[in-house]
């Protein structure tokens, strides 16, 4: 097939952007090294827009929250990625979370059977010099693609870690230790398990954390900063004996049936498939030693006789300085044949890296097409994450994001929290549908 647009990297991104464009009639061709003999360090199978790590979507209240707005604005969009994320989710109140397996496999279905779309197996490395192109090769991009965007930019790639959480068998978890329930009783009010700890079971394991043995940094590793979003449960621990029990390990809300009382810290669990048979440890990214993780969580009450059907791990993100580098429509200044989307833009997160994929696909096609590239108003989610990332950023400063209202542009009325947040998504309704009328 002849292609139009040349898509690096079939992860959320790149497929949702190969998705946009075919729907709009435009010819891809998607590049995926894995499936050629190549592999990521986090990613386990070949299939297109593997999620890595946790399995959530994190919110899908769409009236008060920033990232359940940006699913609301990607669905009325037609995207690939929200609908098989839809026809796979699991329970997890009011989050919206998938089977990993179902969706990958939905999202490489109708990817691959796409007429207007040509999946190939190979590792691209380096930047094409001319056609229209969307680098979506994401946080862990393979090396001599690296260098040569570093090339390409003039300027050093920054590095920084995520860490994955391990995942257990459901059938190996002690349900008359541990019980279901929701916080605050929210979604169907079962959608966690919650595993108790007394004030001294708690103590032993903040201590084990910080005694834990972790993995050594490699050198090029040394001195990078992490993600506060996905901070290893040992670094937290780090900060304080309480910080885990106002984290991820916070009891509020939580009422054990034993004892009608919240417990001192709570370990919880979520759904990690359609099956019910895997559950993901929530926040407990982490960087210790595979031994010292199996041997210090099996010290939580409930998860005594744990199988763990994965490890938690640490990995690099790679991302480039948008800010300074990219156009109003994500095209690199200094090559703009070339766009880039997904989380090497300096976006955070499955949603916002596929919302990214799915604008620059919509401006490749524009182009193709020669209409005018009318870019989403900055009051809808998508235009604010994509203002953030092409201009709104310090570029001095420049970190990864996961989109929220702080992006926004002020409501200029003072209100309480509430009233605000749903007046943001409120007036951000309003401007899509005033954007796709005018499209
Ligand atoms: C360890 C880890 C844990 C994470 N945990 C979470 C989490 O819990 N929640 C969350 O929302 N986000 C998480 N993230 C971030 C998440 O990975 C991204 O938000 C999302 O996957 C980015 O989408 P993307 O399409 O930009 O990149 P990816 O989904 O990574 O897709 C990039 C694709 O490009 C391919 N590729 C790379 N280089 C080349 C090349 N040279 N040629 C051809 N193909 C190439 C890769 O194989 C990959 O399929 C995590 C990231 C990492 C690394």
């Amino acid at each position: 097939m002849n292609h139009q647009v040349h898509i690096i990297g079939g992860g959320l991104a790149g497929s949702e952007a190969a998705w946009q464009l075919a729907e709009a009639g435009v010819k891809v061709r998607l590049s995926e090294m894995r499936g050629s003999g190549e592999m990521t360090p986090a990613h386990q199978t070949n299939g297109l827009a593997e999620l890595v790590c946790s399995n959530s979507f994190r919110s899908d209240d769409a009236v008060s929250n920033a990232v359940g707005l940006l699913h609301a604005e990607m669905r009325s969009l037609g995207s690939v990625i929200m609908a098989a994320a839809d026809a796979h989710k699991v329970p997890a109140g009011s989050a919206l979370a998938v089977d990993r397996h179902g969706f990958s496999e939905a999202v490489t279905a109708k990817i691959a059977s796409h007429p207007n779309i040509e999946v190939v197996r190979e590792r691209v490395d380096a930047l094409p010099s001319s056609g229209s192109t969307i680098v979506a090769t994401g946080p862990l991009t393979a090396a001599k693609l690296a260098e040569s965007i570093g090339a390409a930019t003039g300027s050093d790639a920054l590095a920084f870690f995520d860490a994955i959480a391990p995942i257990v068998h459901r059938d190996s978890i002690d349900m008359e230790i541990c019980w279901m329930a929701s916080r605050w009783d929210k979604g169907d009010g079962k959608d966690y398990i919650n595993c108790p700890m007394t004030k001294e079971q708690y103590l032993a394991f903040h201590q084990g954390l910080l005694n834990g043995e972790k993995t050594e940094f490699r050198e090029w590793e040394k001195d990078t900063p992490y993600f506060e979003g996905c901070m290893p449960i040992e670094v937290m621990a780090e900060r304080g004996v309480d910080t885990l029990r106002y984290g991820p390990m916070k009891p509020v809300g939580l009422d054990d049936p034993k004892t009608g009382r919240w417990p001192y810290a709570v370990v919880q669990l979520r759904q990690d498939n359609a099956l019910g048979t895997l559950w993901n440890m929530v926040g407990f990214q982490t960087k210790l030693k595979y031994a010292e993780q199996v041997r210090l969580f099996r010290t939580i009450p409930g998860l005594q006789n744990a199988e763990f059907a994965r490890l938690g791990g640490l990995h690099r993100n790679t991302f480039i300085n948008s800010p300074q580098l990219l156009d109003g429509t994500l095209r690199l200044k200094q090559a703009p044949h070339i766009r880039f989307a997904g989380q090497i833009t300096g976006c955070e997160g499955y949603v916002e890296s596929a919302a990214i994929g799915l604008v620059a696909g919509r401006f490749a096609a524009a182009e193709i097409h020669g209409t005018e590239i009318i870019p989403p108003p900055q009051e809808t989610a998508l235009g604010a994450l994509l203002g953030h990332i092409t201009g709104g950023a310090e570029a001095d400063s420049y970190q990864p994001m996961n989109v929220n209202f702080g992006l926004f542009p002020p409501l200029g009325t003072k209100s309480k929290k509430a009233d605000r947040k749903a007046a943001y998504t409120s007036r951000a309704r309003q401007a899509l549908e005033e954007w796709q009328a005018a499209l």
